[in-house]
């Protein structure tokens, strides 16, 4: 039954609710999932972009009952199978992205400095000077894409003499450098990554979730 797959991915199954919305449990590509059947059923697939091996439980489908077993060659070429366990997606924190929708985005912050950014990420305000992440990103649309996930506060810094070296830039005011803080390390905890629903969970580490979500509204 089945091909022998190496990814520990596999090992694990996953909701197709859960799927729907965090596309892959490994690197949240979307996946297009067959909705036809009603009945509880699982489905193993491997996902086009990462590799790893993903099960997905329709209808209320537990593996165990399945009787699915997935192989495994260990290094001393010994095999084991297991039953894949269902688990709460691990990846919770990103939406599923599409290559014409890349979300989340590239995001690597530099530590928090002082710059000009237009304004306050969390209060808006004037440009002037601010406690601020500099963060590099993938090219220059993918900086466009991370300033307009931003109502305010946030500048692209695109230098011709530079143009692979993009960097973002988010402004915080002294009052607000706790959140700036929350952001750095909520994107730089998933990876180095960012997306609407990480700068939400930045807000809501910093107990501000309840007032800013009308500002920072997944897309
Ligand atoms: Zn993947
Ligand atoms: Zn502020």
């Amino acid at each position: 039954m089945g091909a022998f797959r190496s990814m520990p991915m596999s090992l694990i199954a996953v909701t197709a609710d859960d799927v729907r919305l965090y596309g892959c449990p490994n690197c949240n590509v979307k996946i297009h999932l067959d909705d036809a059947s009603t009945n509880p059923s699982i489905v193993s697939t491997v996902c086009g972009v990462c590799d790893s091996g993903i099960n997905i439980c329709y209808n209320g489908m537990v593996p165990e009952k399945s009787g699915m077993q997935i192989g495994f060659r260990n290094a001393d070429g010994t095999e084991e199978r297991h039953t894949p366990k269902l688990v709460e997606h691990p990846r919770k924190f990103m939406r599923a992205w599409t290559r014409e929708h890349p979300h989340p985005e590239n995001f690597s912050p530099r530590g928090i400095g002082r710059d000009e950014t237009p304004g306050c990420f969390v209060c808006g305000g004037k440009k002037d000077l601010y406690h601020n992440i500099a963060a590099f990103v993938s090219n220059r649309e993918a900086g466009e894409r991370v300033v307009q996930m931003f109502p305010f506060g946030a500048r692209l810094d695109f230098r011709p003499s530079t143009p692979y070296r993009v960097q973002v830039k988010i402004g915080a005011c002294d009052a607000h450098l706790p959140v700036l803080e929350q952001l750095g390390k909520v994107t730089y905890d998933a990876g180095r990554a960012i997306s609407s629903e990480l700068i939400r969970r930045a807000f809501d580490a910093a107990g501000m979730g309840g007032d800013m979500h009308d500002y920072y509204r997944l897309d």
